[in-house]
């Protein structure tokens, strides 16, 4: 069995580190203390009155799917499944059909996205290779049920 005694170097060392513990916690409190009352002195309110008054989110900010469309108006989606494929979360529904187009194969018939299991990844955004699907800065779309959450193809591409 080791038998582990104490060399006379580390006494000394518990002995200094406590003191400086004390003072590493001592500065954040006075500087929390110090941010707390400079924002009270300043008065200045952090709140605001939504929805009346919205807040721009950051550059980046993940937020409602879109669908995109071309310039001729049509989805620019070709059904090739590798936003569904990428998603983690497993929440898109894609149904192919047959495009009446000429310069593609496929359309999704049926496209919906679960957005009460999406987790706002930017997966699907990343491996679509159309540029067809966009995560946008909107934040607050309202529904009175999780059916609502469900939204399909036409809802995706008119926001
Ligand atoms: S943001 Fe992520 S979780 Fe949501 S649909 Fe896209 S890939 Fe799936
Ligand atoms: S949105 Fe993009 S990745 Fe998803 S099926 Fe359509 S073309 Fe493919």
């Amino acid at each position: 069995m080791a038998n582990h005694e104490e060399t006379p170097e580390e006494k000394p060392e518990t002995a200094t580190t406590e003191p400086r513990e004390k003072a590493t916690f001592g500065m954040p409190l006075i500087k929390g203390l110090a941010n707390t009352l400079s924002h009270i002195l300043r008065n200045e309110p952090n709140t605001i009155h939504y929805p009346a008054e919205k807040r721009t989110p950051f550059p980046g900010y993940r937020g409602e799917h879109r669908l995109k469309r071309d310039e001729l108006g049509r989805e620019k989606c070709v059904a090739c499944f590798l936003c569904s494929t990428a998603c983690p979360a497993h929440c898109i529904e894609i149904v192919a059909e047959e495009a009446p187009w000429g310069d593609r194969e496929k359309r999704p018939r049926l496209f919906n996205i679960d957005m009460m299991r999406c987790i706002y990844c930017g997966m699907c955004e990343e491996a679509c290779p159309c540029d067809a699907i966009e995560l946008t800065p909107v934040y607050n779309i309202p529904s009175r049920s999780r059916g609502e959450k469900i939204y399909n193809k036409e809802k995706l591409l008119s926001l």
